[in-house]
């Protein structure tokens, strides 16, 4: 199948063509750092108008790029939560009037199953289940139990925040712009992760829950601290990094001794930092399994995953557009 894909959960303006659920023959996203920067996080207003005044143009501009036309693509796959119900409202209102003009099927994709097939876009693999999936971004952080493309249960969560939630905080006490999860891994970069011994969420032996508030919270005191005149702030940022890094690598190595798994699958935004999906690899090698991590450019929000997720899990044909509606808070499983 022909897919046009489109995502607007979040401040990513997004629109693709996908075949088969796994070639990307245009991935458009139109970026909205610029506007959010100046205030340090997201605004959902300001997000909102965006994608108004943005998306049909991204559609446009996939399939020009894609060599092809509303009329020869066989469906469109939107992101219908979980996410800013503002953002969500404008992807999901502009599909199915698109749907609907076309006749074309509908189907509407919760953004997480699009994140996990994000390691299979642009590749020969065939998803092997059953597969172990960590799933790290701005607002979910979970390990997943991926039996099939349609039965996935999530068998451990964060307390609290989420490692890119995590990431980005910490960033800005140090002084870097926004996104700072991106700006923390370059500073990290010259910095030694052994600088300072930042704490690590360990759960009783075998429980899986996940926890970085604690982290976050020790970050912020330090800071503040006499000691960390004594280090630089690379140094800061690569134990922060490492400590969150141990914690997320410690929980995927429980999981799979838990049980069997064939292959381990990172992803998210934070799968786009190069630690983590380093340390993950190396996981895989030493467990003897295939570990995906998605190409770098489809690791934060992008409509090539929400076609591919359309596409490999047969989500159903919502062809009465009228049914579909944004759910901000849309169950995962
Ligand atoms: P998502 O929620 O999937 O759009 O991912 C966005 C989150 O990923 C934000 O919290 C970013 O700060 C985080 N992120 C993106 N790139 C990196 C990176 N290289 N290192 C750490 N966090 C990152
Ligand atoms: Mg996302």
């Amino acid at each position: 199948m022909l897919l046009l894909g489109i995502e607007t959960s979040c401040d990513d303006t997004a629109a693709a063509v996908v075949r088969d659920g796994r070639d990307v023959l245009s991935n458009v996203s139109t970026n909205q750092d610029e506007f959010h920067a100046k205030y340090g996080g997201i605004v959902p207003e300001i997000a909102s108008r965006r994608h108004a005044s943005l998306l049909s143009a991204a559609i446009d501009d996939a399939l020009v790029r894609a060599r092809t036309s509303l009329g020869a693509i066989d469906g469109i796959a939107v992101t219908a939560g979980p996410g800013l119900i503002g953002s969500l409202v404008v992807g999901v209102a502009t599909a199915k009037a698109l749907a609907f003009a076309t006749g074309k099927p509908l189907y509407a994709v919760n953004h997480l199953h699009g994140h996990i097939f994000a390691a299979f876009l642009d590749s020969d693999a065939t998803p092997p289940y059953p597969f172990l999936t960590l799933l790290v971004s701005g607002g979910h952080t979970q390990l997943v139990a991926a039996e099939s493309a349609r039965e996935m249960r999530v068998i451990a969560k964060t307390r609290d925040d989420a490692a890119g939630e995590a990431f980005d905080k910490t960033a800005r006490l140090l002084g870097l712009p926004f996104p700072g999860g991106p700006a923390l891994e370059v500073l990290a970069r010259a910095g030694n992760p052994k600088a300072v011994a930042f704490p690590r969420y360990r759960p009783e032996a075998g429980a899986l829950d996940l926890s970085f508030s604690g982290l976050k919270t020790s970050a912020r005191y330090f800071l503040a601290s006499d000691a960390a005149k004594l280090v630089s702030h690379a140094d800061i940022a690569a134990s922060f990094q490492a400590a969150i890094v141990d914690v997320l690598i410690d929980r995927v190595e429980r999981a799979l001794d838990a049980r069997e798994y064939r292959a381990i699958v990172l992803s998210g935004g934070v799968a786009a930092n190069a630690a983590l999906s380093s340390a993950f690899r190396r996981t895989g090698a030493k467990r003897n399994l295939p570990a995906f991590v998605p190409e770098r450019r489809f690791c934060t929000d992008n409509a090539a995953m929400i076609a591919a997720a359309a596409e490999r899990r047969g989500d159903a044909d919502l062809r009465d557009p009228l049914t579909l509606t944004a759910d901000p808070s849309l169950p995962f499983a």
